[in-house]
């Protein structure tokens, strides 16, 4: 067997390979074209990421020939979804340096995989079961009685903007949620009363340093995120706890690129006030305000961390709130292109199905003094 392919630094016009071709494609791809690179997407439909690619590749997660052709083309690659299979990511692997590693990849595919992981390295998550066959139905009812209040049915694999989760109001529910979401191997866990939800964006370099974005304080309804708003606040020293919490993930992964760690804060009163929900192995939604807001944003960071790159300045220079633009709100773009303040995301994409992130709009206003 080869040896795993390793990096080094990148210059200029080498070519950074993202797998996946949607708006988070297309916003690297935009950042390492800033920086001098050249970009090659792979994604299995033309997404948004391809109109602004140097060159694109459609084809299959699961084409090793195809995989090939984009690896012989390319001098790193990374992702812009978790879904990558982890045996491409590994095929890939050896033969051209994939970054973040296949293992960021196995641990957040599965939300139980995902929590066993985090709670292991001693961060608080939810009190959550496994519930992988009808055989573990009567110890989930038990789990979630002794929880005690209501609970969230998770499938364990492939969730995301809240799709693949279903209340459970009582014990008794769990049966018939477990077959509504199709008897799929999935995660209960209690529903936490948070007083508001945050996300930490960290991005870990190639030699290991960690460094974290100012930290948004996220807002979701019907599960999919709507606004994130920084400054957050939130107390300094909670801000501090979870800045080192995902950096300690980062680390635990032994991961290179920006890292979205999503936190409930369960209030000052609270045992445990910060309780880890979930993680993304890539740049995230509640990181694009750092696009307008930063003198170096989420994707550009990324790209340097997987080109061996040194982070570079992180810092906020203006307040800011995102806000995502989905299915027909995009329609309001031409009011949107002459708000004050207002800087003006389109993904491109063809068609304004409901639920879909169509753009964003990051307002900004003067950094409020610390
Ligand atoms: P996304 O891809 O948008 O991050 P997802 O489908 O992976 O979402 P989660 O992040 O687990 O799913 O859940 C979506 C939202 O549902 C959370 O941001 C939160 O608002 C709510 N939620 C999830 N789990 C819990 C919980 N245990 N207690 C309370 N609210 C929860
Ligand atoms: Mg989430």
């Amino acid at each position: 067997m080869s040896e795993p392919a390793s990096t080094s630094r990148l210059g200029p016009r080498s070519v950074i390979g993202i797998l996946g071709s949607g708006q988070l494609g297309k916003m690297l791809a935009q950042a390492a074209g800033r920086l001098g690179f050249r970009t090659h997407v792979y994604g299995d439909d033309a997404g948004p990421a391809f109109d602004v690619a140097s060159a694109h590749s459609v084809g299959s997660f699961t084409s090793l020939a195809r995989l090939d052709e984009f690896a012989a083309n390319v001098d790193v690659v990374t992702y812009e979804f978790e879904n990558v299979p982890v045996v491409a990511a590994e095929h890939l692997a050896k033969t051209v340096p994939v970054l973040p590693g296949p293992k960021a990849l196995a641990v957040s595919q599965d939300r139980q995989v995902e929590k066993t992981f985090i709670r292991g390295i001693g961060i608080p998550v939810a009190p959550f079961m496994g519930l992988a066959s009808a055989a573990d139905v009567t110890a989930a009812e038990a789990a979630m009685a002794a929880w005690s209040g209501p609970a969230i049915l998770k499938t364990a694999r492939l969730g995301y903007d809240g799709k693949g989760q279903l209340p459970v109001a009582t014990p008794a529910d769990v049966a018939s949620a477990w077959r509504d979401l199709g008897s799929v191997p999935c995660v209960l866990e209690q529903r936490l009363a948070f007083a508001c939800e945050i996300s930490v964006l960290a991005v870990r370099s190639l030699d290991g340093a960690v460094a974290t974005f100012d930290i948004p304080r996220n807002e979701h309804s019907g599960g999919i995120l709507r606004r994130s708003i920084v400054p957050s606040g939130l107390p300094a020293p909670l801000e501090a706890e979870a800045r080192s919490l995902a950096g300690r993930i980062a680390t635990a992964l032994d991961y290179v690129g920006v890292l979205a760690v999503e936190m409930f804060y369960l209030g000052p009163d609270a045992a445990t006030p910060l309780v880890v929900n979930e993680i993304a192995p890539r740049v995230h939604n509640s990181g694009h305000w750092t696009m307008d807001a930063c003198v170096v944003c989420q994707f550009e960071a990324h790209i340097r961390a997987v080109a061996g790159w040194p982070l570079g300045d992180l810092s906020r220079h203006s307040n800011a709130e995102m806000r995502n633009l989905i299915g027909r709100e995009v329609d309001e773009w031409p009011r949107l292109a002459t708000a004050p303040g207002t800087c003006l995301h389109l993904y491109g994409k063809r068609e304004a199905r409901d639920g879909r992130k169509m753009g964003h709009v990051n307002v900004l206003s003067p950094r409020s003094p610390d």
